[in-house]
């Protein structure tokens, strides 16, 4: 018998190289890319040498079944596997892995589903590449538009549509896909936590050894959204126009920087500008334009709103337009499904957090969802500094699959013996 934490670490060593970018040490797996194209084939051949079903959706996730789920709708376990601009190597590899140990760990231990289990892909969470984070579930949900997301286009100019050509796949065929949807019937996405809160110890010191704090399980996230900043300037010679004379965008860009920064403090919540591009991009010429998207979460909608409305009029004196980008409210995880985690996994904690998630997306258009989160000892995320311990991931494929066998058997997940 194979044991389920070599199957783990395997898939981990596997997946590791993927990606990885030398010099950073960061993750570079963006969508539709050949990078992306090689994640999607391990997934494949793991799926495959697991005898799981494996189907597309029309926006390009992958699903893999144990069970057809035309029968009746199934549990869904997984993630996603692409990354940010030198993401960590957890933030959704960690959901994937967990989810195809989870099944090697059902198998082991004897477990024949009553309900079809599934695990899932999310193509394209990140949105690094095309600036809609989640694109892949919100396409198959409609939130989405399939002719905007067709038409939207990464850094080279290149559209979605055009990077689905160059990836061998039919553009025509994106678009909303209610079937893939109504065979989901509950979803839980494992994810590594992205933040401190497992980590710190009730009295703020670290604490990376108490195993029941090793898994959380999530309550709700956060309402947040990204806005473009246009801010207006005139080109000129660096070294000849003198600074009265100036209509420099750059000083609007520290003005935007700036105000979300104050406000954040002001109002206790996070405002970030983390991508900026600069027109014409020159060492030696005053930029004549400079485009900045400000990301901006917090704990309520109103303060979120607020913080964007007052970023946004103060850079307006200078003739910048704000233009909302994304928007998603806050979304609260089915609290039936959250009892019920808790009920199996009685000394995880309960946390909300301020990170996006595709168990966000389908939360909110009505699938009952839920997540856990792994403690993260750095609490960095979107970073080469994000990190998990090997026993921490070892304790979420546990708490998984502890879950999994409740909710697809029904049976006393104490009485069986996955857990090591
Ligand atoms: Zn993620």
């Amino acid at each position: 018998m194979i044991e389920v934490t070599t199957t783990f670490d395997r898939m981990w060593a596997d997946l590791e190289p993927l990606g990885r970018d030398a010099a950073t040490g960061g993750y570079r797996r963006f969508a539709w890319t050949p990078t992306d194209h090689d994640l999607r084939e391990w997934f494949a051949a793991e799926c495959a040498a697991r005898g799981l079903d494996l189907v597309e959706d029309r926006a390009g996730n992958q699903w893999a079944w144990w069970g057809d789920p035309d029968t009746t709708p199934g549990v869904v376990i997984g993630s996603h596997l692409d990354s940010v601009p030198d993401g960590g190597a957890f933030d959704g590899p960690l959901g994937v892995v967990s989810a195809l140990a989870t099944v090697d760990a059902l198998r082991e231990a004897g477990v024949q589903p009553d309900v079809p289990l599934g695990v899932v892909n999310f193509v394209d969470e990140e949105g690094a590449r095309f600036g809609i984070a989640c694109a892949g579930s919100r396409i198959i949900t409609g939130v989405l538009d399939s002719d905007r997301a067709r038409a939207l286009t990464d850094a080279d100019g290149v559209s979605m549509a055009e990077a689905w050509r160059s990836a061998g796949r039919d553009p025509e065929t994106l678009g909303r896909d209610d079937e893939t949807v109504r065979r989901v019937g509950r979803f839980v996405e494992l994810h590594v936590e992205q933040g401190k809160a497992l980590a710190l110890a009730p009295d703020g010191g670290d604490d990376l050894t108490d195993p029941s704090r090793a898994v959380a399980i999530g309550t709700d996230i956060w309402p947040h959204g990204r806005w473009r900043v246009d801010i207006p300037g005139e080109a000129n010679h660096a070294g000849t126009t003198r600074i009265a004379d100036r209509r420099d965008a750059m000083i609007g860009l520290a003005d935007v920087i700036q105000a979300a920064r104050s406000y954040a403090v002001g109002l206790g919540c996070v405002a970030t500008v983390g991508k900026v591009d600069v027109v014409p991009g020159g060492v030696n010429a005053i930029p004549s334009h400079v485009t900045a998207w400000l990301d901006a979460r917090g704990s309520s909608e109103h303060v979120v709103r607020s913080l964007v409305e007052a970023v946004s009029s103060e850079v307006a004196r200078a003739g910048a337009t704000t233009t909302e980008e994304s928007w998603t409210p806050t979304t609260t995880f089915d609290a039936r499904l959250v009892e019920r985690l808790h009920g199996i996994l009685p000394e995880a904690p309960l946390l909300g957090t301020g990170a996006g998630h595709d168990a966000g997306i389908l939360a909110t258009h009505g699938v009952p969802s839920a997540m856990l989160f792994v403690r993260n000892p750095t609490g960095v995320s979107h970073s080469p500094s994000e990190s998990a311990s090997t026993e921490d991931c070892h304790h979420g494929v546990t708490a998984l699959t502890a879950v999994v066998t409740e909710l697809c058997t029904g049976k006393d997940p104490e009485s069986m013996s996955v857990a090591r």
